[in-house]
């Protein structure tokens, strides 16, 4: 079965100023679709054509770099539409317990993902993740990701230009601030309360 572009869990304009629909229109539209669209020409009658996203990515890793990049885009992309929201929400007791063991409180995580984020040395990620019953935030770098890492990623953010530049041209750390008031902690939530990394859907 080919993976498809899973629609965005929100109207294209909810995110605005944050996000514009034209960001969307591009990012989702035709980057997302585009990573789609080559992980399932490179699987295409090979022994992968029947496995799911998180297997492409296990086999890819380390040893076909082009599928690797193509799967692990479409994963990451898939899991940061799910890590937004228009209305933000709050972390469940359990969660917002281990963020305040972790980094002292909401802001300080907000904070250290927004140092982290605008840190970062051209493309990535930066992600939230649970790990042995504790909290971090991870970076990856290009197209690496965490969902077959030992980590149980909860909320990730693109660190790419083409997240940003149409909104906020080389500002980072700008629409840093602003994405961060935008994840969803719902989600990241039902990621901690599941205990096992989310599935890009089929
Ligand atoms: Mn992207």
């Amino acid at each position: 079965m080919p993976f498809k572009l899973i629609d965005l869990p929100f109207a294209a304009d909810a995110l605005e100023p944050a996000i514009s629909a034209e960001t969307f229109s591009y990012h989702h539209g035709k980057h997302h679709q585009a990573y789609i669209d080559k992980t399932n020409a490179a699987i295409e009658g090979t022994e992968l054509a029947d496995k799911s996203l998180e297997e492409v990515i296990a086999a890819a890793r380390g040893s076909n770099q082009g599928l690797f990049n193509n799967a692990a885009q479409s994963w990451n992309h898939g899991f940061f539409w799910h890590s937004l929201a228009p209305d933000s929400g709050a972390p469940s007791d359990e969660l917002a317990a281990m963020i305040d063991k972790a980094f002292g409180s909401r802001d300080g995580l907000a904070k250290q993902l927004a140092d982290r984020g605008a840190g970062h040395f051209a493309s990535g990620w930066v992600w939230l993740a649970e790990k042995g019953g504790s909290l971090s935030i991870e970076e990856t770098h290009d197209g690496d990701t965490l969902a077959d890492s030992g980590f149980n990623p909860l909320l990730v953010i693109d660190l790419w230009e083409h997240a940003y530049y149409l909104d906020h041209q080389n500002k980072r750390p700008a629409y840093l601030d602003a994405v961060i008031g935008k994840l969803d902690w719902g989600f990241a939530s039902d990621n901690l309360a599941r205990g096992s990394v989310w599935t890009y859907p089929a």
